[in-house]
């Protein structure tokens, strides 16, 4: 069984004090593959070690977060641009618009977000999106874009039937992860109404544990429980979610 974890920030300082194995523990359960989504320029350096430590199993990502979207932020998206420039990435990200910190930037969020967009058309690489509290500004952003070579992956989904249908009329998969097997996330009410053709797998460690660990640290070994939780959903083998949602990530990300 080969699990992929498409959305782990294995460079947190969360990680200091066990990285190599917490990572090993994950890979001794099948997590083989790992993507790394990018912050912003202080976690640049960090990213690259974390590749030159597991060059067969950690993907980098590069993009700017948009809780990171401030002031200085055309600095921080001409670092982004630079290192495109530099070397190969396997998506733009995590990119998008996040209302849930802070409102007053969103016209600068929504300038980000567009701008990375278009990196990623230029680069023909997938874009994967973060989006709190703000479907309809993203929705609105994916129509503006629109074109048959924007695709990507709706990291954390956590919204309705309705709007995951629409997020994948826009080429996106769902990034499904602990939220599924939390008792008030409601996904786990209609997820099953989504093909799985569209879901792929993600911890966002250090972030969202899944039961039974929940409001802990979270680590990428912790994947199990949300593949047991789509198993029971779907009513399929834990070892065909893995397949499938494996085989989804290489449709994104075309490693
Ligand atoms: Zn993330």
């Amino acid at each position: 069984m080969i699990l992929t974890d498409t959305h782990t920030h294995l460079y947190s300082e969360a990680f200091d004090n066990d990285r190599h194995e917490m990572i090993n523990r994950a890979i001794s359960k099948g997590v083989q593959r790992f993507f790394i989504p990018a912050i912003d320029s202080s976690y640049t350096n960090a990213m690259y070690k974390l590749e030159d430590d597991f060059p067969n199993q950690v993907f980098l990502m590069m993009g700017l977060h948009p809780t990171s979207v401030k002031a200085n932020f055309k600095d921080e998206l001409a670092h982004v641009e630079a290192q495109f420039q530099k070397r190969s990435f396997h998506a733009v990200g995590e990119i998008g618009i996040d209302l849930y910190w802070d409102k007053s930037t969103l016209d600068i969020q929504i300038e980000a977000f567009k701008y990375q967009i278009n990196l990623a058309k230029k680069y023909k690489l997938p874009i994967v999106i973060h989006c709190r509290e703000a479907f309809d500004e993203i929705f609105q952003v994916l129509e503006d874009e629109k074109s048959e070579d924007v695709f990507g992956i709706f990291h954390c989904f956590t919204g309705n039937l309705d709007q995951a249908k629409q997020a994948i009329s826009y080429n996106m998969k769902l990034g499904i992860g602990g939220v599924v097997t939390f008792k008030n996330g409601k996904i786990d009410q209609f997820i099953n109404q989504i093909g799985l053709e569209h879901i792929v797998l993600e911890t966002d460690s250090p972030y969202l544990a899944p039961k039974p660990y929940r409001g802990k640290r979270n680590e990428s070994s912790y994947i199990i429980n949300v593949v047991e939780k789509l198993s029971e959903l779907y009513r399929i083998s834990v070892d065909e979610i893995a397949m499938i949602t494996t085989e989804n990530s290489k449709t994104i990300f075309g490693i």
